[in-house]
């Protein structure tokens, strides 16, 4: 059979116009491709930009973190524009150089500077005094936490209430009976049960001035330094009073006392002399107390517990599920709950403290946020518990039992 001439023409033209069009499809498809690819590659050039520049931050925070701590001093005189000499915390006299970040202006004698810890340089200069014992401590002239604000510690709320309250606010009641009222109290317990909190409700609820100083920082921060800072926080306290001095981490500065010293060791240990012989000094009708905290009552030193020191001692345990209960009332004050069952809360949130139970409200909240909800539910609970489990497994802690200490 045969086909005229002229259809044969059309199916090869025909052909031709499939095959042109396949290939218009293609490019287009490459074409739309590439475009896809080329935004891809913007966006991951501005991640890699982002990420660099957060890299970069991180960098100079872990170079931050590095940096042994610096040793402070007197500036006694000034050689030339580039050396002084310097009276260090630690003892003697150096001839140091400057650092060029530090402004030849600024080196006057008398001027308190910090020095680097291996060659001795000056790197910075401190501000005076005042503002300088006020890095070291933290002062709230009234701080606004009250017993109320503190849940599931009904029984240790009683108890500093007679050790530290009473004595502040009626004082002429241990002179009737004719006993002397406790100078300081410990408090011991978990990371994160209410031990600053407790500590600044006392004060609230006394009308006094809060003073707090931490016991790791006391030695790390300014070596050379724990036991002027110790003076100086019962001197300040004295002149704030009435005055709570809050002593966080005390075991930082009062743990046992090993045979071997090494030179940090002895840093500790006359910080904790200095901090003996002020609370042997100061007389406990007067109206300072000192409430200490600490998570290894294991490691204090006997010294810092005999009577007219730190002869109170006070258990800060893990909530129970009531305590619980209770904290997370305080904590949901404010929110805006629907359908949910604080006490199934307090239920499955097992084996979390006050902090947790706070962060766990906090982390509900943030899940309502997310999903663009004003109230929260149960579930936001249920997801907060369990991401905030999942910190916890990463640093679990086990409470060192007290009795070790009385042997
Ligand atoms: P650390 O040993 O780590 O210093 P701490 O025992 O002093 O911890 P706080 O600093 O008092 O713990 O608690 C941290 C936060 O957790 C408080 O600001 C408070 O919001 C919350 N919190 C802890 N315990 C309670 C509690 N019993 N009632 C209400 N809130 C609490």
């Amino acid at each position: 059979m045969s086909y005229p001439d002229d259809y044969s023409t059309d199916i090869e033209k025909n052909k031709m116009d499939l095959k042109e069009f396949k290939e218009k499809t293609q490019i287009a498809e490459l074409e739309s491709k590439v475009l896809r690819l080329e935004l891809k590659n913007k966006d991951i050039n501005r991640e890699n930009v982002q990420i660099k520049k957060e890299n970069e931050i991180l960098k100079r925070e872990l170079d931050k973190l590095r940096i042994p701590p610096l040793i402070l001093g007197t500036i006694l005189d000034k050689v030339n524009e580039r050396k002084a000499v310097v009276k260090s915390s630690t003892g003697p006299n150096f001839l140091v150089n400057l650092s060029q970040f530090v402004d030849p202006e600024d080196i006057v004698p008398g001027a308190r500077v910090c020095l680097n810890q291996q060659t001795l340089a000056i790197v910075e200069v401190l501000p005076k005094e005042k503002d300088y014992r006020a890095m070291a401590m933290e002062i709230e002239e009234k701080p606004d936490i009250s017993f109320e604000d503190i849940g599931g510690l009904n029984n240790q709320i009683r108890d500093i209430k007679e050790v530290v309250e009473l004595p502040l606010k009626n004082p002429e009641l241990f002179e009737k009976v004719g006993i002397v009222p406790p100078k300081g109290v410990l408090l011991y317990g978990p990371p994160g049960t209410g031990k600053t909190l407790l500590a600044k409700a006392v004060a609230y609820e006394t009308n006094a001035s809060f003073v707090r100083v931490v016991g790791s920082e006391l030695v790390k921060k300014f070596i050379g330094e724990g036991a002027k800072l110790v003076r100086d926080v019962f001197k300040l306290a004295k002149e704030k009073s009435p005055c709570i001095i809050f002593i966080d981490e005390i075991d930082a500065v009062a743990s046992k006392r090993t045979e071997s010293l090494t030179g940090g060791d002895r840093e500790v240990q006359r910080t904790l002399m200095q901090l003996l012989a002020e609370m042997d000094g100061f007389d406990s009708r007067g109206d300072v107390k000192i409430i200490a905290a600490t998570n290894r009552p294991d490691i204090l030193d006997p010294a810092i517990l005999r009577p007219g020191r730190f002869d109170r001692i006070i258990e800060i345990s893990m909530p129970d599920e009531d305590g619980r209960l209770e904290i997370l009332k305080i904590h949901t004050e404010k929110m805006n709950l629907k359908g949910v069952d604080l006490r199934e809360v307090a239920k499955i949130a097992e084996n979390m403290v006050g902090a947790d139970l706070k962060a766990i409200c906090t982390e509900a909240g943030m899940f309502a946020i997310r999903e663009e909800r004003e109230f929260i539910k149960m579930d936001d609970f249920r997801e907060a518990i369990s991401k905030i489990t999942g910190k916890k497994e990463k640093c679990s802690y086990d409470m060192p039992q007290l009795t070790v200490m009385y042997g």
